[in-house]
């Protein structure tokens, strides 16, 4: 194993280096049952206990109370963009949108076809480049919940403060999921695709107050019903089996490397060694966004121009740093550097944009 690349991508992206071999070592035979786990019924005690345990580890590392159901759905965090409105909006309430970027404006199309949705706050004007304070959210009344993108994966913005309103937070948190503690009094329901930050893509987690769905909307099909799963403990049908297993390995390295507060520490001191070497590059390298607002996942930047753009990505790429392009909407470079990023990799990636800028400037 002494090939692997480091590897940028958006999401799905790198997972730890152990996790994958541990799985590798139990794929064919898991753990003497002569068949591998995806081979086997969900319903199967082997199964049962990877399935509960993902779900506890999940509860227990991001320290989400009892009130709270831990789901693990299909449809990525896109079909959450209608079932959190499906399920919560109701009749006469409306649904307040933080207008923040690509991602959010998914969210917000989606609610306006389940009810009276708004947004309470727009980043167009500012180019989406930086999160608004709570003074600058204006809430109407009979407002449901206020829904916030707590990292924009494109544009490279992280909610760093969380607003301070009189309604529930829910928060899609695909792109800095379980990277820092949360305040879950201000939340009604949180969730993202695990594909970046918790294992390979096939999943949603989704964390939802029980008590928020007391009253909630129960006029369709079982699936699209919260809960429906919150019954089931998420086995209502079959459901990602090698998605969750893999999530529970993760969640278990995670736990070993000291839980949230050191995933926390770790992510702000990696994507501040990249932040320094754009600020120490005399405007050469530039990221657009806010400071205050500066994702510790998804790391934006520009260089002097696009040609140089694209020579940077195609020499990253020959010397292993792979996936460096910044989304097709906005173009730019893009270092994503999840939970599972070594800080060799990002330090890889720190001395290769010095060289770089010497080497063409
Ligand atoms: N929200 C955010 C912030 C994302 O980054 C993404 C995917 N990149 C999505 C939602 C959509 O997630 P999925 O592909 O799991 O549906």
């Amino acid at each position: 194993m002494t090939n692997r690349v480091h590897n940028f991508c958006a999401g799905p992206c790198t997972l730890p280096l152990e996790v994958l071999e541990e799985a590798q070592q139990e794929f064919v035979d898991y753990h003497g049952t002569g068949m591998s786990l995806i081979e086997m019924s969900h319903r199967a005690p082997e199964y049962d206990e990877v399935h509960m345990e993902a779900m506890q580890l999940a509860r227990e590392i991001y320290g989400a109370p009892d009130d709270f159901a831990v789901l693990f759905l299909q449809g990525g965090a896109t079909l959450q963009f209608a079932m959190v409105p499906m399920n919560l909006l109701k009749a006469g309430q409306k649904a307040a949108y933080v207008g923040s970027g690509a991602w959010a404006s998914g969210a917000f199309k989606d609610a306006q076809k389940y009810g009276e949705a708004y947004l309470a706050w727009d980043g167009k004007d500012n180019g989406y480049t930086r999160m608004p304070g709570s003074d600058e959210i204006e809430l109407r009344p009979d407002t449901r919940y206020l829904h916030v993108t707590s990292n924009e994966t494109i544009g490279g913005i992280r909610m760093t403060e969380w607003p301070e309103v009189d309604v529930p937070l829910v928060a899609d948190m695909s792109s800095d999921y379980m990277s820092r503690p949360i305040p879950w009094e201000k939340f009604d329901l949180v969730y993202g695709g695990v594909q970046k930050n918790l294992g390979p893509a096939g999943a949603a987690l989704v964390f939802v107050r029980k008590s928020a769905l007391s009253d909630a909307n129960s006029d369709m099909g079982a699936y699209l019903r919260y809960q429906t799963h919150v019954d089931k403990d998420s086995l209502f049908n079959t459901p990602p089996v090698f998605t969750i297993y893999m999530i529970g390995k993760v969640l278990k390295w995670m736990k070993n490397k000291g839980g949230l507060p050191a995933i926390e520490q770790e992510a702000a001191d990696k994507s501040a060694r990249i932040y320094q070497v754009i600020d120490n590059s005399n405007g050469w390298y530039s990221c657009p966004v806010a400071v205050e607002n500066r994702s510790h996942m998804n790391v934006v930047f520009r260089l002097p121009n696009e040609e140089l753009e694209k020579k940077f990505i195609k020499e990253a790429d020959a010397a292993g740093l792979k996936n460096l392009k910044g989304h097709r909407s906005v173009g730019g470079c893009r270092a994503s550097i999840y939970n599972a990023m070594p800080m060799e990799g990002v330090e890889a990636l720190a001395g290769f944009m010095q060289q770089f800028q010497r080497d063409n400037s």
